[in-house]
């Protein structure tokens, strides 16, 4: 993993991959089960054993692996990998034009992921001073028909607290975009504290040594209090009740259980969440489909 994606361009680049190919691959296997890996918190692409990564869950059939990238590297050997051959990987996008990101470079890598069809999504965060942008970033995404979601910020920024101090507008086009149940514990911040939630049943959190958390709002080690590459690791048999006040991560609220919102997904990437949608559309010839984007439209176009 090398830190360089969010957070301005002021972070140092690590190097966190351990190299343990074999202790890596049997951790996992020993989970017995299909897998949906989601690489994220750090650049995972161009990194030191990303291709060695990439492998190990190729060699699979049946784990799958969401790639969270600023595409800041070429995909190209990832696009030649067996997990691209197999249509196995899915690319989530993140443009950051604040935290150092090249327009020029971030176009022209996701359309090589495009254009090899490979499920691909453009994300964008609504840190203040990159709101504005968004309207001309959104067009070109619309035109080549990638799907896009935004996501709103949680911290200060000049002394103001987001995502409270959004305006009016702003707040109604994230409701706009965003699926209900992302509103109500992202937006609205509603807390998750006290709810059933399939973390270290279904979901856990692996850091780069091996140690694993239950979800990225709750302390590490929580509940999962030991490693997995200890071979008496195991998934919890039952769902935890939330210890926390907020849910941010939007796989965590994949796996959180509230009524309101009907059954958790089956499959992760088919019912995505940030975009409002069970499958995902768009891309090659395919218009994407925004349920609201007539509402969406409305605030893109103000002048
Ligand atoms: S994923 Fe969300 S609901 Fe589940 S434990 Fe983590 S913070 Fe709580």
């Amino acid at each position: 993993m090398r830190i360089h994606c969010y957070g301005g361009t002021n972070k140092p680049n690590l190097t966190l991959w351990n190299g343990k190919v074999k202790e890596w691959t049997e951790a996992f296997e020993r989970l017995n089960r299909d897998i949906y890996f989601v690489l994220s918190y750090g650049e995972s692409i161009g990194a030191p054993g990303y291709l060695d990564v990439i492998d190990i869950i190729g060699r699979h059939p049946n784990w799958e692996c969401c790639i969270i990238t600023n595409l800041k590297e070429s995909p190209e050997k990832l696009l030649a990998s067996q997990l691209a051959k197999d249509k196995r990987v899915y690319i989530a996008g993140c443009f950051h034009p604040l935290g150092g990101a090249d327009w020029e470079t971030f176009k022209k890598h996701i359309l090589m992921v495009r254009d090899a069809d490979i499920k691909v999504m453009a994300g964008y965060l609504f840190y203040p001073p990159q709101i504005d942008q968004w309207k001309e970033y959104f067009k070109w995404f619309d035109e080549h028909n990638i799907r896009t979601f935004v996501r709103r910020y949680v911290g200060e920024y000049e002394g103001k607290k987001y995502p409270d101090f959004y305006s009016k507008e702003v707040r109604q086009f994230l409701r706009d975009i965003c699926e209900p149940k992302v509103i109500k514990y992202g937006l609205d911040l509603t807390s998750p504290k006290g709810r059933p939630c399939l973390a270290s049943k279904d979901m856990i959190l692996v850091h780069y040594d091996g140690t694993v958390g239950l979800c990225a709002d709750v302390p590490d080690n929580y509940i999962c209090q030991t490693n997995i590459f200890n071979p008496n690791f195991k998934l919890n048999d039952n769902m935890v009740y939330c210890p926390t006040n907020l849910c941010g991560g939007d796989y965590g609220l994949l796996h959180m259980v509230d009524g309101e919102f009907g059954d958790l997904p089956k499959s992760i990437w088919h019912d995505c969440f940030n975009a409002q949608v069970e499958n995902l559309t768009g891309g090659g010839k395919e218009k994407v489909v925004y349920p609201k984007r007539e509402k969406m439209e409305k605030w893109l176009n103000r002048t």
